[in-house]
């Protein structure tokens, strides 16, 4: 048997999981000690995957390990953050070193690739729950946040939507990116496995002047209504132009493809608003496309910009 202490040294204290410990004066102890750079504000943010809920059950540790910490990066992003740390609260029924292995090495791969360090956390036994808090830095004032969109910016999302809805039902079924023998679907897989925080991509927003953003986490629909409560706005949007990877309409069709596009979450792409009268000309370094999808209106409606009508709220909520 391995016990508590061993086992948090043994997979969580791992080099891996610490490519960057600048500005952390202590780890180990009762809490863990950071500097906050002078000009700069702390960034903070949970999430918590619950097994049967946010995850299958029987779930490749190493996926769910890499998805959990992605997933919770992608908050840091959508405010424009750099990120630096993360905290790592860990339910388990039982000790299984191979699924500690795994999981702790899908942590890894992404602590690695963002270069955000593992600085503490709490281990206890209960039903399979993973709570990841990343803490990250940005200037101050410089915030994207969802509250300062203006009528008549343009509104963009990164990347192509829906894809982790269309992997859902392939989720459920068990089934494996590196096993699973159609290539789309095992493209499917992969969005919703290895999700990309775009932490660069909202980095570079934030001091290029973007007016708002939001990660989509629970479909597009209902994200970009949260900028819209908050900011005390409506919008129009075009449906027929939402992006759609070819892998998603080739195994769902066009229709469901654009379906799971408008409402689909789990995506964790951004959506931003723009100035209206500015050119957005993004590096290629960042290595992400953009699309232009709709208006921020005066008027607090969300309409489809092809038939006039407002949208059916129909995205994902917990309760
Ligand atoms: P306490 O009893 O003071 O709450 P713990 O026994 O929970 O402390 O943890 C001891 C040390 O190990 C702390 O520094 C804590 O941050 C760290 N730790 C515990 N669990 C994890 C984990 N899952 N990942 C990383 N660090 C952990
Ligand atoms: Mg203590």
């Amino acid at each position: 048997m391995i016990g508590e202490f061993e086992l948090i040294k043994k997979y969580f204290h791992r080099a891996e999981l610490a490519p960057s410990l600048t500005g952390v004066t202590e780890v180990g102890d009762d809490c863990a000690l950071l500097e906050v750079p002078s000009n700069m504000q702390l960034a903070q943010s949970i999430d918590t995957l619950v097994e049967g809920v946010h995850f299958p059950f029987n779930c490749d540790p190493k996926l769910l390990g890499y998805r959990a910490l992605a997933v919770s990066l992608s908050d840091l992003a959508a405010m424009g953050a750099s990120a630096y740390y993360f905290m790592l609260g860990l339910t388990m029924p039982e000790v299984d070193k191979s699924w500690l292995e795994g999981f702790s090495d899908g942590l890894s791969a992404v602590s690695q690739q963002e270069g955000v360090a593992l600085i503490g956390g709490d281990t206890t036994c209960g039903p399979l729950t993973i709570s990841i808090q990343v803490q990250g830095f940005i200037k101050k004032g410089k915030a994207l946040k969802r509250s300062s969109a203006r009528a008549g910016d343009k509104i963009y999302v990164s990347g192509s939507l829906g894809d982790s809805a269309g992997a859902l039902s392939f989720v459920l079924e068990g089934q494996h990116p590196a096993t699973v023998v159609d290539k789309d679907i095992c493209r499917l897989l992969n969005r919703y496995y290895k999700p990309t925080p775009r932490l660069a991509l909202g980095q570079w927003l934030g001091g290029n002047g973007a007016t708002s953003a939001i990660d989509i986490s629970d479909g597009l629909l209902g994200d970009l209504q949260h900028i819209l409560t908050a900011s005390h706005k409506g919008a129009t949007l075009n449906p027929d132009i939402i992006p759609c990877s070819d892998a998603l309409i080739k195994v769902c069709g066009l229709e469901q493809a654009n379906r799971f596009a408008m409402t689909g979450g789990d995506d964790y792409e951004l959506c931003f608003t723009w100035p209206e009268n500015k050119a957005l000309m993004l590096p290629e370094a960042l290595e992400c496309t953009v699309s232009h999808i709709g208006h921020i209106t005066k008027k607090m409606q969300l309409v489809n910009s092809h038939t006039g009508n407002d949208f059916n709220m129909s995205s994902y909520t917990h309760f």
